[in-house]
Parts: C-alpha cells; structure tokens; sequence
C-alpha cells in the first residue's frame, strides 16, 4: 500500500510538530473517570479519539465489524481480524476524521477527549514476550566488556538473531513505577554471593513489535510473510539489573535480571504508518542461511532518544539512537523464531533487544554508555551516574521524520521506586 508523505489535514487541531498527524493513528486503550470502562482509542494531535463511541453510531457499519470489537479491555481481538480489515479500517478512519466531514465534527462531543483527561492503559494482552539481542553494536560493546576485547561477537552471532523467552506478566504500560529488584550477586573478588538490593540497575533502549495474526504450529512464517503477522511497534524499556544477571546467566541465560519488569509505551503505532520510513539494513556478512535471506527494504528509520529525570528535577539526554542500526531486522526475527514449528499467537511481543547505534552518544543502556561505570554520566543537579537511582525516571521517546511528515510513538516512561525492605 502506499501511503502519503504529506501531511493530511483533519478537522481536528494538530499541533506543529505533534507526533500523532493523520498519517499515524495509532491504537491504544483508554478509560476516563467519568467512564472507567476501557475502550478502544485512536489519538489525533492531542485529542483521544473514542472508537467504541464511533462505532455506535454506525460510522464503521460499511466494514461490518463484529459487534462490540473497541468495547474491549484489550486490542487483541481488533488485531486478530487481519491486516486486510484493519487496512480498511485505518482508509476509512482517515476519511472520517479528513478535513472536511463537518458531519462527523458535529458530533465531536460524543467520542472526543483531551489526552489530559484519560488514562492510557496497556493495550495489549500480552501471551509471550521474546527478546532479540539484534543489535550488533550493542552485542559488540556487551561482548567487549564481559568477555573478550579481540573476539567480541560469539561465533552464532551473525549467523541467526539470537533471542531468550522472557516474561509476559510484569510487562507494564508507559507511567507504572518499577521497584528495584533484589537478589544474589557475586561482588567482584568475592567467593560467596551475597542477597540485597541490585545496585546496577539499568534501562534497554528497545522496540517491541506486536503480533496481529499468529501460525498454526509446525509452520514457519518465512521473512516474505513476516510482515503480515506483525501488527505494530512500541518502545519498549527492558528494565536490567546488570549485578543479578551477571552472577545468573550461565548457562541458560537472563532470568531474575530481566524478568522483574518491562515497560511498553501506550500507542501501537502500524506498519502501515511506517511505510514512509523504510531503509536499507547494515550489509549482512557473511551472508545468512536461505530461510534468512529477504528481500527489499526491512529496516525502519525511526529516532529514538533516552532521557533521565533526577528525583531534584534536572534531566539529561543520556543517548540518541535510531532503529535503523538494526543488523537483524524483524522479518528475520519471526522468521527465525517460528522456523523450527513455534506458534506465535496474537498479543505476542517481540522486543529487538538493546539498540545502540555506532558512538557512545548512541548507546541504549547504562551499561554501555557509562562503560559499566567507568565514565559516569553528570547530571545538571551536580551528581553523577553509573547505574539507576532510586527516584530517577527513565523517559524513552521515538519518532520517524520525513518531508514534513513526523510520525511518533509519544513516550514510555518509568520511576526507580526503592527496593521492597
Ligand atoms: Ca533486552
């Protein structure tokens, strides 16, 4: 499908630089105080557009949605009726909110409301999270510092994206506090591990995608199908206790350094408002097994920044990123992990793993940017970071920018509460 560049106008007020023109139309879920019962919701400029109301009043009947599909806690059963009806669905949406159906305006008041006034929840049911380590940067840089300098990269590497199964039930929306996790650790020169608060808490800098339409089991979905189970993205913070999973990880991998908490930002926003943004991946070499290969542009350029906002208020840009960096791209990923008969099911989320891009000012974790502490970060407060204090907030935000046209994720935010006594 191809979509415009040029920003369309709606009859609703979009400001200059928003990350939600008419191209976007995201999805999420929202309750109102006056309303606690969650529903469906898109988002233009600043106004939360109700699609449960609109779809009471018979706007979307020439699609022939099953009844009650936006009146629903969760997106999943939205998702789940295809990309060929929620295509649709997305032409005829941008019809109704165009600029020039003052007939739909009229009746404004009955499904608009300002993003101020709702409570954005997680849109998603979420059966599996998997999570991808795709970044080769990234890997580089983790390989360098915790095994050995000349041979960063295992040998698999960049024969198949690497990924662990994580958890779904502490995946939490943009705004739930983390605590900080406690658990063993093997302080460096020690010979016993000891039990307390980690004190090497640390943020991912990820992308999560969505998946809308799932496989049977013992059928793959090759790279040429991928797109077509993927419903969308989010930014995804993968929240990491550096301490914990360091003593934890042999051999089988992340666990209690990963699994305590992971943030998701409230908007799903398409493939379809992606498509303007397509790029060409890093060059992969050497080359990769059939079932990997792929064709045309699979990569998105989408600018991602990572902010942190001190307890006193002050805050710094620790690390400006982009998605395009990704060696292994989605495609490849639901490929590969469907590749051997695993059934993916609608509501599964898919997270890239760590994104840094090629110099520090790129990289997407503390462990990274602070070279595990040894270059911490200065505040404008006058303190300084290694790791993760408590009452820091980590904010994450992203956004793909081209010909006037901005198409934006809003942001997935998280405050370090204490750790539990
Ligand atoms: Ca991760």
């Amino acid at each position: 499908m191809k979509e415009q560049t040029a920003p369309q106008k709606s009859w609703i007020e979009i400001p200059e630089g928003s990350d939600f023109p008419m191209q976007n139309l995201p999805y999420g879920i929202f309750r109102t105080v006056s309303n606690p019962a969650a529903r469906a919701c898109t988002i233009v400029g600043e106004s939360i557009v109700d699609l449960a109301v609109l779809d009471e009043l018979s706007y979307f009947d020439e699609l022939d949605l099953p009844a009650g599909i936006f009146r629903k806690r969760y997106l999943n059963d939205f998702m789940a009726l295809g990309k060929e009806k929620t295509r649709a669905f997305r032409q005829l949406l941008m019809r109704l909110l165009g600029e020039d159906r003052k007939d739909v305006r009229s009746q404004a008041w009955h499904f608009l409301h300002p993003i101020e006034k709702v409570e954005l929840l997680l849109p998603v049911k979420v059966g599996d999270y998997t999570d991808f380590y795709s970044s080769i940067e990234h890997a580089t840089n983790v390989g360098k510092m915790f095994r050995d300098p000349e041979n960063a990269l295992l040998p698999n590497w960049r024969h198949m994206p690497v990924g662990y199964h994580g958890r779904a039930s502490s995946i939490v929306v943009s705004g739930t506090p983390v605590r900080r996790p406690r658990g063993q650790m093997m302080p460096a020169g020690a010979n016993q591990p000891v039990f307390g608060p980690s004190r090497l808490l640390d943020f991912e800098l990820e992308m999560g995608f969505v998946i809308g339409q799932g496989n049977e089991m013992g059928v793959a979905i090759s790279t040429a199908e991928a797109e077509q189970h993927i419903f969308g993205l989010m930014l995804f913070n993968d929240w990491s206790a550096r301490d914990i999973q360091k003593w934890e990880y042999v051999p089988l991998g992340p666990f209690l350094g990963k699994n305590f908490a992971s943030s998701v930002s409230p908007w799903i926003v398409t493939l379809e408002a992606l498509e303007p943004f397509r790029v060409e991946g890093p060059v992969q070499e050497p080359s990769v097994l059939p079932y990997l290969q792929f064709e045309g542009k699979r990569n998105y350029d989408i600018q991602l920044e990572v902010e942190i906002v001190a307890e006193s208020g002050a805050s710094k840009v620790v690390s400006r990123s982009n998605f395009k960096y990704m060696y292994w791209n989605m495609c490849q990923q639901l490929a590969h992990h469907t590749i051997n008969g695993c059934n993916m099911r609608v509501g599964d989320i898919c997270a890239s793993g760590t994104i840094s891009g090629p110099d520090p000012g790129s990289y997407g974790s503390m462990l990274e940017i602070t070279w595990r502490g040894t270059k911490p970060v200065q505040m404008p407060d006058g303190s300084e970071r290694k790791f993760l204090q408590d009452g820091d907030t980590v904010v994450m935000r992203g956004f793909a920018e081209k010909d006037g046209l901005r198409i934006g994720f809003g942001e997935v935010s998280g405050k370090v509460l204490p750790a539990e006594e």
